[in-house]
């Protein structure tokens, strides 16, 4: 028996609410909307669900994906050949207690932004125009608007779905940079802190709409996992790509966007692989002009690099 068949033994006495899913297309759940499947897919509902699959997992030697609301992955057509697993609705919860604001790993930003604001509070503003889950946000150190979840996170849950550690990370301990961290393919973020500040009153509110207001001038609408490449140091991707020519540039189904070239869209029913394949021409020409190297920021799986 192959680790995936023993993982799917183990995995059937776990009484998964939502099952075990063979070959399930886990593209569609990534903001591009394109790419294949999982080998297998689980969705643990709650904290008791989760101690079960990671109890099956530790037995077996797969690759695993943590897949958050898919807004900085894109899935390479041929899919992921591994346990992908996404945190279902018992890890969306939010509570505030004062400065301080506890919530599950798959909440969403946008919702968690609003949220902190209603109750009067400042600092977290800047995610409500990031389409990503909080446990997402911590491992890429999501940011914008001159903050990110570095200056905000106070710790992070995470639990190890193949060794079944558990820790309660303080926020010095993840190595938090630019858009990476520590935080490893196996590692499952299931809830964070944040450490936010009393607003003055309607402060957080006028916050939010002018950064609504600018996504909305700024930022391509469509399918995309916003940046696609990392700034170099003391330059900007978007700045590059455009000064090589590239901007509205397409290689099959993917199109570099007319409106921010750092942003890489790609057609209804299109594929994960000329996204790829335009990425790829674009770190060339962009070596070749600039002899600047560009790096990706969104997650890669399945592709062979
Ligand atoms: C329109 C648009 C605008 C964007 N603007 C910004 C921006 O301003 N700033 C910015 O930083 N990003 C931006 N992004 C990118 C993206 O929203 C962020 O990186 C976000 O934090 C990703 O969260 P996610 O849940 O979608 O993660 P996914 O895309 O699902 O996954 C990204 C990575 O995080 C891991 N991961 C996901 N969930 C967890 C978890 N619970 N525990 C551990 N690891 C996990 C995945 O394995 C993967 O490695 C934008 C994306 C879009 C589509």
């Amino acid at each position: 028996m192959d680790d995936l068949e023993a993982l799917a033994t183990a995995l059937a006495s776990a009484g998964l609410s939502e099952g075990i899913r063979r070959d399930h297309p886990i593209g569609p759940l990534t903001t591009y909307r394109v790419g294949g499947p999982a080998s297998m897919f689980v969705r643990p509902a709650d904290a008791n669900e989760l101690e079960a699959i990671v109890g099956a997992a530790t037995a077996c030697e797969v690759e695993i994906l943590v897949v958050g609301l898919g807004s900085n992955l894109l899935v390479s057509d041929g899919g992921f050949a591994g346990l992908a697993v996404q945190l279902g609705a018992g890890f969306q919860s939010i509570g505030v207690s004062g400065e301080m604001v506890t919530a599950g790993g798959a909440t969403s930003l946008p919702v968690l932004a609003r949220r902190t604001v209603a109750d009067g509070l400042t600092g977290f503003e800047w995610a409500v125009g990031v389409p990503g889950s909080l446990g997402g946000a911590v491992r890429m150190n999501a940011g914008g608007h001159g903050s990110d979840m570095a200056s905000v996170l106070e710790e992070a849950t995470t639990i190890n779905l193949l060794t079944g550690v558990r820790r309660v990370r303080p926020v010095d301990s993840l190595a938090l940079d630019y858009r990476t961290s520590d935080v490893g393919p196996a590692d499952l973020v299931t809830s964070a802190v944040l450490r936010l500040e009393a607003a003055p009153d309607g402060a957080g509110e006028e916050i939010l709409a002018g950064i609504v207001r600018w996504r909305r001038e700024n930022q391509p609408g469509g399918r995309n996992a916003g940046s696609v490449f990392t700034n170099p140091p003391g330059d900007s991707a978007g700045r590059l790509i455009d000064a090589a020519g590239l901007r509205g540039h397409r290689y099959g189904s993917a199109v570099v966007s007319e409106r921010h070239a750092n942003f890489i869209q790609v057609d209804d029913g299109g594929s994960a692989d000329d996204v790829g394949g335009l990425m790829d021409e674009v770190v060339r020409r962009v070596l070749d002009v600039h002899g600047i190297r560009l790096h990706a920021e969104i997650v890669m799986v399945g592709f062979r690099r």
